[in-house]
């Protein structure tokens, strides 16, 4: 043990070392305090550091600690709610806390300054210190009904915290109950800071302009990761020095610095993208419950189709569950109806009861909107003669169809190559497009509604920069009658003129291996729903099926969330899955399946004698087992409470990487606590 003058400081970095590193701090000496930001050497890089804490003694020899490069003492450090909360997520996630935390930070602090750092920091505060250029005349609010009321008040006299799960219909105004809760806020307490969380700025343009009206001349900052580094870096900045009172943002905004924050706010808390992305995979909705926990304040959970695992916890009495059952415009709910695969043909993806509704929703100049969950032309391309079938050569999947290019195409590797002219193995020039996609209903309503207008909008169709912006406002503008896409057309838009919603081809996740598949189908389906009729107009919505019976149907008829949840949630108890035991799951990257599995094998036999009584099922390979040339096993892991889950994890997977793989081929491997897809 030594000790040195000035002390020493405790570092996290964003690399894959279990402990904080011991740096000795130097100069400023007294002025460093945990949370400040730093540079220090690491072997023979520089790398960013954030400050965990002070220590006057080292457990290690003086002469081998190295002091802090540099510290960073222009930005203040991140206070101690900011270093516990990163902790935690870290810790609950199995990961190290500087993977976590200095990975959260924004571009700026993440590389080490060059020469010009002091300048650049300045122009960093001058483009929102400036204020927002846009400035619109200030929108007044609809006067709330009294369903909106209530909610407002409970979560304007939350003192302390308390989780809101506001569940409303879509268009029932929640967000317009999220916007009066910030407004109370920011006129009760100037100083104040705000989070609204979403689950993709992009597609919700809407949302940004009503939000600046509502608040104009007030420092409204977005933060998700396809910004340029400049601007993140520049609203990490404001929000953290206080100067932006609402931060909008997408899961990774659950780490933005905010010292002042006193509401968290996650928009269609049940959308899968809040827990998605590489890295740390951390539910940013769970977070934003903890987080409000930990700051003591409210945090409220809208959707129309909650999360089964919020669900649970409002039954259960843990969420105050707050209700807007009623559109909140004139507007009312869309009939939803069947239409029965086995009794109508479908012609490329259309019936003749969907074209025929087509057909009238454009003659009477209203919208329609066709939702299909799958882009390109075909999934697949098959050969009659021979029964070839077109594949990815590096995933374990069918390379699907693009017409618009003329090429096959991996939707999960990105892998494409021209359709080959005759069949690679029996020479068959006849090759067939089995199946349809986005492009492939675009042609056929093209050919079926002569005349009409047609607009498609996937992935494909919006790449370029401001594509789904201009795509999108076509729609508003009324310059399209049809639309047809895949899920970027469902969420949040509000549609004036769309009476009309065809679901094409829903069952494919009616029959899925995965146990979640029908909640999201519900909650994809009630979100296109949605989009109709939102202006008053009579609006209908037409699900294509072959299983009309399907109770999931009978509930989206009669819109009944909370039935459909209540017989969803009994099964899941009967059958011991989430949320009433919790899961992690283990998986393992290899150069061969075999290879993949044994390690996850090893791991198994590794988790066997541990303390914390834990269920570790077989290792089998992923659904989609070969990724990319890249072979893939897992393993699901349960116990019957978190906290021994938790232990678990830590122990295993303290033994994992002690002993990580056994001698033979190189293996990478993750463990994702609460895994939304197994
Ligand atoms: P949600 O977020 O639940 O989908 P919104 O807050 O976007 O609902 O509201 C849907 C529509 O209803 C919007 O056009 C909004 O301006 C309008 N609206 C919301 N609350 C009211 C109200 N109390 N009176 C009139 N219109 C309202
Ligand atoms: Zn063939
Ligand atoms: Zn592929």
């Amino acid at each position: 043990m030594t000790t040195g003058a000035g002390g020493y400081a405790e570092i996290v970095v964003d690399l894959p070392v279990g402990q904080p590193l011991t740096y000795r701090i130097g100069d400023p000496g007294e002025a460093v305090s945990p949370g400040a930001c730093c540079v220090v050497q690491l072997g023979r890089r520089e790398v960013a550091g954030l400050c965990v804490g002070r220590s006057e003694a080292a457990a290690v020899a003086e002469d081998r600690i190295r002091p802090v490069k540099r510290w960073l003492g222009e930005i203040a450090p991140l206070d101690a709610h900011w270093l516990a909360f990163s902790r935690f997520a870290a810790e609950y996630y199995q990961h190290p806390w500087g993977q976590v935390a200095v990975a959260a930070l924004p571009p700026f602090l993440r590389t080490p300054p060059g020469p010009r750092w002091a300048s650049s920091l300045k122009r960093l505060r001058g483009a929102i210190a400036a204020g927002p250029v846009r400035t619109p005349a200030s929108a007044a609010a609809p006067e709330l009904n009294a369903e909106q009321r209530t909610a407002v008040d409970a979560i304007s006299s939350q003192e302390g915290f308390a989780t809101v799960l506001l569940h409303g219909v879509t268009g029932s105004g929640k967000t317009e109950v999220y916007l009066t809760a910030i407004e109370r806020l920011l006129a009760r307490d100037p100083q104040a800071q705000a989070l609204l969380l979403v689950p993709e700025i992009g597609l919700t343009p809407q949302l940004q302009a009503r939000l600046h009206a509502r608040f104009a001349g007030r420092s409204i900052v977005c933060l998700h990761s396809a910004l340029p580094a400049a601007e993140r870096s520049a609203a990490w900045l404001a929000a953290h020095e206080g100067r932006a009172p609402i931060v909008l943002g997408t899961r990774l905004a659950v780490f933005a610095s905010l010292p002042r924050l006193r509401l968290l706010v996650v928009d269609e808390e049940h959308d899968t993208s809040y827990k998605a992305g590489d890295g740390v995979r951390y539910s940013a909705r769970d977070l934003a419950v903890k987080r409000a926990q930990m700051l003591g304040v409210p945090v409220v959970l809208g959707s129309a189709t909650p999360a089964l695992e919020s669900w649970a916890q409002a039954v259960q009495g843990r969420y105050r569950l707050l209700r807007l059952p009623r559109r909140a415009t004139e507007a009312a709910q869309p009939q939803v109806e069947m239409i029965d695969l086995r009794q109508h043909k479908s012609a490329s993806g259309l019936t003749e009861p969907l074209r025929t509704a087509l057909e009238q929703t454009v003659a009477r100049g209203e919208q329609a909107l066709v939702f299909i969950n799958r882009r390109g032309y075909a999934p697949v391309v098959a050969c009659a003669a021979c029964g070839w079938l077109s594949a990815c050569p590096k995933c374990a999947v069918f390379a699907a169809f693009h017409k618009t290019d003329g090429a096959l195409h991996c939707h999960h590797c990105g892998w494409h190559s021209r359709v080959p002219r005759a069949c690679p193995t029996c020479g068959n020039q006849n090759l067939d497009a089995v199946g349809h996609g986005t492009q492939r209903l675009e042609e056929t309503l093209a050919a079926a509604l002569p005349g009409a207008r047609i607009l498609r909008i996937d992935r494909d169709s919006t790449r370029r920069r401001g594509a789904a912006d201009a795509a999108l406002a076509a729609v508003h503008a009324g310059d399209t009658d049809v639309l047809v896409g895949t899920q970027m057309i469902a969420k949040g838009h509000d549609f004036q003129r769309v009476s009309l919603v065809g679901v094409v081809n829903a069952d494919a996740q009616l029959v899925s291996h995965d146990f979640r598949a029908t909640e999201r189908l519900f909650a994809t389906v009630t979100e296109v729903a949605g989009r109709a009729g939102r202006s008053g107009l009579p609006s209908r919505v037409l699900v294509q099926t072959r299983y009309p019976e399907h109770p999931l149907f009978a509930a989206l008829r009669r819109f009944d969330y909370e039935g459909f949840a209540r017989g969803q949630l009994a099964e899941r108890e009967a059958a011991g899955m989430p949320p009433f035991v919790p899961q992690a799951l283990l998986t393992a990257q290899a150069k061969s399946l075999d290879a993949a599995l044994a390690f996850v094998g090893h791991a198994r036999a590794l988790g066997r004698g541990l303390r914390e009584p834990a269920t570790l099922y077989d290792p089998v390979p992923m659904p989609l087992a070969r990724l990319a040339g890249v072979f893939r096993a897992q393993m699901l892991v349960e116990a019957p409470r978190r906290g021994q889950l938790q232990a678990f994890l830590r122990d295993w997977l303290a033994r994992l990487r002690e002993r990580d793989a056994p001698a033979g081929p190189r293996v990478r491997w993750q463990i994702e606590v609460d895994p939304q897809e197994i």
